[in-house]
């Protein structure tokens, strides 16, 4: 995420500041200057530099070598070593604090041209820190160009990366083609993106007033170099979605060589990208030909097989007889790029190259050749699932763990209020889904489907994700889906449940056993519901009360407080806790008897005591034991 802010320099002034800074250095992301006495305490690294004499005139040389600077001091002192050395924003490095505590990086100058917000974000990542960005926020919301197409494991074609990146960052229009890949990065762009979305390039010629423009294509453009562009061009680059899938046939014993040159020599013959190849597919017979897997181990392209059988019911341009004879389909290149195409694809595939019979002088074999483009691209990445809860709604109740799981994500997946709810930690260029929150199942099958993908997907649930929450539904999607436990990978991040929360604002009446009911009945049949209150009631639980009432569903409340009454005293102390750490947070405290008088909706949380909780100067406090009181053991 730092390559595209090198060369970069950080200065600490101790070595617990130094230390903090490890991360960056480490790896070579960073050089590290700190006065020479500091340095002489840390083991030797090529990022570690001491400094003689004053930082303000070794400051003034440091400066034009790097792009950007990261301070480890106040901002005070900050600012008046930078103010004699600041210019103009074209050219000033990105100037970024990271305060004593390490807790908050702080984007302090250069912020829009200079990149700081995003070498804020960068940084902040990095170190497990909170960004803090004071620019405007549209830059912010700006996916990278030379990284948008990370996600979706497109190949970085070749073009003027800086020009366009430059372009883009100073808002000044930015024409996209793109002919192939996902749309899905386009989905959250600010209002004020620069980015002009081109439908041809016969478009392209009439449009004038462009700063730079971008392909996003299997096709591979020839740019002019930087050095000829003539006045009226502009800087180029192009992304290659992997959608090309090259269907391979051969005699026994081709060589890695042939196979290279053919499929070299296929891509060209329509102007197409290497980079855009997906994969190769052929027919099971050659899975073991040397020369084919050594070719596809080089390249890190997956060899997908398929027998005579599937490949002879596929239709192609170019049947033969003889091949037919040969291995019982009439083609294997035409037929095997259509077969794996199709499966990424919705419409009928159709080849963009058909078959070419190569050969070479000097080495042994021949070589059948076909390409079909596929309408979605393969990723080549192994998906992640993260089921994350976030807690009641105040981004300081989430853990970092689940912190840090969004801001990693490539996508979010989860209900509407939930995503607005932690929009502060979501990254510029990140995929949001959010769906109604009736149609979790549907939310379920989505998340599934982006990480089988290839894409990592943060599934969000408010409290705990795991507590009638989305985790649950995940995990039964995949079972039913006769997942293997690894691909997709899950990882669960807990969060904090609603009973938690609400009990956290009224004292302590989770103190002794207790049970969560959800008097839900939209998935649970009501009279197993019943059962379980009853269970409760008698047994003398504490109970949190989910989903306590609905505009449609007001019964169950009324009738969960009868059964309640027959075990309990009416005195019973009962909380009801709606929107916990929300700004609406409303708390009302009262009895069984009077329950149905307290406001109660979906956003409530109902907690009735046992038998010995009681209200003390509004606390709800439930004893420890049962034994005794005050001083009991434990
Ligand atoms: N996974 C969530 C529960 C989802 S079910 C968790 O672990 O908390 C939704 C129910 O949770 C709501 O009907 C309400 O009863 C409760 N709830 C969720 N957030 C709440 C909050 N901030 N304050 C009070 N109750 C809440």
């Amino acid at each position: 995420m730092l390559q595209s802010f090198q060369p970069l320099a950080a200065i600490a002034p101790t070595l617990s500041m130094a230390q903090r800074l490890q991360p960056l250095w480490e790896t070579g992301a960073v050089t590290l200057w700190m006065p020479q006495t500091i340095a002489d305490q840390l083991p030797q690294h090529d990022h570690l530099r001491g400094y003689e004499g004053s930082l303000r005139s070794h400051l003034a040389q440091l400066w034009p070598d790097y792009q950007g600077f990261i301070f480890g001091y106040a901002t005070g002192a900050t600012v008046r070593l930078i103010a004699p050395l600041l210019q103009d924003k074209a050219t000033d490095p990105a100037i970024v604090v990271l305060e004593g505590t390490g807790k908050f990086v702080i984007s302090l100058c250069g912020g829009h041209q200079g990149g700081a917000d995003r070498l804020t974000w960068a940084i902040a990542h990095q170190l497990g820190a909170t960004p803090v960005l004071t620019g405007g926020a549209n830059e912010l919301a700006l996916p990278g160009i030379d990284v948008l197409g990370v996600p979706f494991g497109w190949q970085k074609g070749s073009g003027d990366w800086t020009g366009v990146s430059a372009a883009a960052a100073r808002l000044e229009p930015v024409e996209v083609f793109q002919e192939a890949g996902s749309t899905l990065w386009q989905q959250r762009l600010p209002d004020s993106h620069p980015f002009r979305f081109g439908a041809s390039e016969v478009d392209a010629q009439e449009s004038t007033a462009i700063a730079a423009r971008l392909w996003i294509s299997p096709i591979q453009r020839k740019f002019a170099p930087e050095s000829d562009y003539p006045k009226a061009d502009y800087p180029k680059a192009q992304w290659h979605p992997r959608v090309l899938w090259v269907g391979i046939g051969c005699e026994r014993g081709s060589s890695r060589r042939l196979i290279e040159a053919a499929v070299e020599q296929a891509c060209r013959s329509q102007h197409l990208a290497m980079g855009a190849i997906a994969g190769i597919a052929t027919l099971d017979l050659k899975a073991d030909e040397v020369g084919l897997l050594e070719w596809c181990g080089d390249r890190q392209l997956p060899l997908r097989c398929a027998t005579a059988e599937v490949l002879r019911s596929i239709p192609v341009p170019n049947p033969s007889a003889v091949v037919e004879a040969e291995v019982g389909t009439p083609s294997v290149s035409e037929a095997a790029a259509i077969w794996v195409a199709q499966q990424m694809s919705s419409d009928p595939v159709e080849l963009r190259v058909s078959k070419q019979i190569v050969r070479l002088p000097d080495e042994p074999g021949a070589v059948t050749v076909a390409i079909a483009q596929a309408d979605r691209e393969y990723t080549g990445r192994d998906g992640q699932l993260w089921l994350v809860g976030t807690g009641p709604g105040q981004l300081s109740q989430i853990t970092p763990a689940a912190q840090a799981a969004i801001a990693q994500a490539d996508v979010i997946v989860g209900y509407q209020l939930y995503v607005d709810l932690i929009s502060a930690l979501l990254r510029p260029g990140q995929i949001v889904e959010a769906l109604p929150i009736t149609q979790e199942r549907q939310r379920a099958e989505r998340a599934i489907e982006l990480a089988q993908w290839g894409l990592t997907v943060a599934v969000i649930s408010s409290g705990d994700c795991g507590i009638y929450g989305m985790a649950g539904l995940v995990l039964e999607q995949l079972q039913v889906q006769n997942w293997d436990g690894k691909t997709p990978a899950v990882q669960v991040f807990p969060g904090i449940s609603a009973l938690q929360s609400a009990a956290s604002r009224v004292g302590a009446p989770l103190m002794h056993d207790f049970c969560a009911i959800s008097l839900s009945d939209l998935l649970t049949p009501w009279p197993v519901i019943e059962k379980r209150l009853i269970a409760a009631a008698q047994a003398d639980f504490v109970v949190a009360l989910y989903n306590p009432r609905s505009q449609t569903r007001t019964e169950q409340i009324a009738i969960a407080q009868k059964i309640f009454l027959q075990h309990r005293s009416p005195e019973t102390p009962v909380a009801t806790v709606r929107s916990a750490y929300r700004p609406d947070e409303h708390i009302t405290q009262t009895t069984l008897a009077q329950l149905l008088e307290a406001p109660i909706d979906m956003l409530t949380t109902v907690l009735i005591g046992n038998q010995s909780t009681r209200f003390h100067q509004n606390w709800m406090i439930t004893p420890r034991g049962y034994l005794g009181g005050v001083g009991s053991r434990e």
